[in-house]
């Protein structure tokens, strides 16, 4: 095949999606097992409360403001033993921490928002939406990882969140991220989207999967275009990431050529999935479709994947 998928960006692609803003320079090389305390102990420090996959706002000049001080953090009940540095802004240590108060009895002034809303709606700005990502997955894993995989013992948390040390057996444990293959099948003419059976009315989007230990991206971009849609496909390439805290994955976002036409679709996992030609996809990413039909929204991975390749074929 000779055709180009897209032209070069002039933007790193990945820099188009949700939570990709996150400013936080980590100095990863510092982490220390003191590092939580001295950054508590820095007056300018600024935190993230998060309780049961939601964070905290503060409704502030008519908007919402993600960051608390650590004394203010107090009656929220902080868990500031269980919180995670995530690094250093221009302003300070910021970290994430484990609030205690029920979301149902906070203040007026505040309000506990699930993530995905937060992203969706736009609440705050894409460096702190960054922020939140990063401290949401750490926060999780430690919350699900709270004992030593391989004896059992209570794990205790070090460097700054970035590891769990098993007292009894001395075993190390390290923060997951589980990487999600997404995947758009494209020709010049048409790309092929799927609908799941928990989307919103009218979504269509491009197909997903976890890749399994062993595989390649490419392996599993093939895979899972063969098992749910009955497509084979040729070359895969990739296109762009995304940090995706549901609740510690990296969305890996390829391109993929069809090798065959004929779909068969796997309807256990998809309720739809068919072909769509370049004008309806632009109608779809315009929210223009005479069937209601859409795309996922800006800033989600599949938009951008799908946005691509509408605007380069439209280009070509
Ligand atoms: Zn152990």
């Amino acid at each position: 095949m000779s055709f180009r998928l897209f032209d070069a960006p002039l933007r790193e692609p990945s820099q188009f999606v949700g939570f990709a803003g996150n400013m936080i320079d980590r100095q990863s090389e510092n982490r220390a097992d003191d590092s939580v305390e001295k950054a508590l102990a820095d007056p300018a420090a600024r935190l993230l409360l998060m309780h049961g996959g939601r964070l905290y706002l503060k409704l502030r000049d008519g908007g919402f403001d993600p960051w608390f001080g650590a004394e203010e953090s107090q009656p929220l009940q902080a868990s500031l033993d269980h919180g995670v540095l995530l690094g250093f802004s221009d302003s300070g240590p910021v970290l994430a921490v484990p609030a205690g108060v029920d979301p149902e009895q906070l203040p007026e002034t505040i309000k506990a928002i699930d993530y995905r809303s937060v992203y969706m709606q736009g609440l705050i700005d894409e460096a702190a939406a960054g922020a939140m990502a990063q401290g949401a997955a750490l926060l999780a894993w430690h919350a699900s990882h709270r004992f030593c995989s391989k004896c059992g013992t209570e794990a205790e948390m070090r460097a700054g969140g970035y590891k769990r040390l098993c007292p009894a057996c001395a075993t190390e444990h390290f923060p997951r991220t589980d990487p999600v293959a997404i995947m758009l099948t494209v020709t010049r003419e048409k790309c092929l989207l799927g609908r799941g059976r928990h989307f919103a009315p009218g979504m269509y989007s491009a197909l997903a999967g976890f890749i399994e230990p062993g595989e390649t991206i490419e392996a599993a971009v093939r895979r899972e275009t063969l098992e749910e849609a009955g497509i084979r496909l040729g070359r895969v390439v990739y296109h762009a990431s995304q940090p995706w805290p549901f609740p510690y994955s990296l969305m890996i976002g390829c391109f993929g050529e069809p090798l065959n036409d004929d779909i068969q679709a796997d309807l256990n996992e998809l309720e739809d999935c068919r072909w769509f030609f370049r004008d309806e996809v632009l109608s779809m990413l315009a929210r223009q479709h005479p069937g209601g039909l859409v795309t996922p929204p800006k800033g989600a991975i599949a938009y951008n994947l799908i946005r691509a390749w509408a605007d380069s074929a439209q280009n070509s």
